[in-house]
């Protein structure tokens, strides 16, 4: 069952097939470069991220899942700039070309590629330790980017869902398991951890809402402390107003939920700033995507992050 194939018959079979096709692609994959056009009024947003295996996904994690979420976090990135999808690359770098790792991992990446209507136009292919760069490409009207730097004091901090759930996951894939948890509660949250949405329709909705965002990759407090960083200014957070999920509510204490939710990654969910004069735009757009986005603090002008009602936790277990 496990059978190697050739790169050529690899990048032929797996990548050219289900390459997907979008117009201002004048030459795709197959020759040296690809060549693409920008369209008249729009930037071009650049990103690229890296998974290692036991780095950025715990080593078992299953080759879909490995493929979905290597493009799903660089497309978390295009949607904290407000940017639409266009165009991937992809760096794979294997320790064999096996059949079914290879059909696994393309569906993973086909399916959240195909959703966004993108085009693959290129990458490379090596041999070595298991490593996949993925770099993205999306189209921002000109100036409407979302930037980390736009934050001004009194606006208001918002996120997008519910935070803690990928964090609580990966501490139970790595801490060793327990039983006594509701199974539908499992399987949500290592949903939350294995297949991210990236937050697209709302990055795209806040373009012309927010002051500043940045999607939550390392964890709240470090992600909103970089839009702290560029903005130089600092803000107060309520913790008790962090959005948890009843899946992680249910099955952890409240301290250890608020501890996941203020500082454990890979939720990719989107922080944002808002003028207050924008409040009710957002509530709109809330409505009109039927999106969550919950009030989470305040920006202000003296610098720091400051975590309103938080208990200081010790190392604990996340499921007890
Ligand atoms: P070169 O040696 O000129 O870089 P390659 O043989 O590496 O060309 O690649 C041939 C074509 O296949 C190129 O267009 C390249 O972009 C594409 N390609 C190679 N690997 C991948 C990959 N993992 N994903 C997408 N396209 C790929
Ligand atoms: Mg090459």
């Amino acid at each position: 069952m496990y059978m190697q194939i050739k790169e050529f018959e690899f990048i032929d079979k797996y990548l050219s097939q289900n390459a997907g096709k979008r117009k201002n692609v004048l030459l795709g994959i197959g020759d040296d470069c690809a060549l693409l056009n920008v369209p008249a009024g729009y930037e071009l947003a650049v990103s690229t991220d890296s998974l290692l295996p036991a780095v950025h996904f715990p080593k078992d994690t299953s080759p879909y899942d490995i493929g979905y979420k290597a493009l799903a976090a660089n497309l978390s990135d295009l949607a904290a700039m407000g940017a639409e999808p266009a165009w991937a690359s992809l760096a794979l770098t294997l320790p064999k070309i096996n059949k079914l790792w290879i059909e696994n991992f393309c569906a993973g990446f086909f399916s959240l590629l195909n959703k966004y209507s993108m085009q693959l136009i290129g990458g490379d292919t090596t041999k070595g330790p298991l490593s996949i760069t993925v770099q993205v490409f999306g189209f921002v009207p000109k100036g409407k980017a979302l930037l980390r730097s736009g934050a001004k004091p009194q606006d208001l901090i918002y996120v997008t869902g519910t935070l803690g759930d990928a964090g609580w996951a990966l501490d139970y894939l790595l801490q060793g398991k327990e039983t006594k948890i509701n199974k539908n509660d499992i399987d949500y949250l290592l949903q939350k951890l294995n297949r991210p949405q990236p937050k697209i329709k709302e990055g795209l909705a806040l373009r012309d809402i927010a002051s500043a965002a940045i999607d939550i990759s390392d964890g709240l407090a470090a992600d909103l402390g970089h839009i702290l960083k560029s903005s130089n200014v600092g803000a107060t957070i309520d913790v008790d107003n962090l959005p948890l999920s009843s899946a992680l509510s249910n099955n952890t204490t409240k301290k250890i939920a608020q501890k996941l939710a203020l500082s454990a990654g890979d939720d990719y969910e989107l922080c944002f700033t808002i003028p207050p004069k924008n409040l009710v735009r957002l509530e709109k757009s809330a409505k009109q995507l039927n999106c969550r986005f919950t009030k989470i603090g305040v920006i202000e002008k003296q610098i720091g992050l400051r975590p309103k009602g938080i208990t200081q936790t010790g190392y604990e277990h996340t499921w007890r």
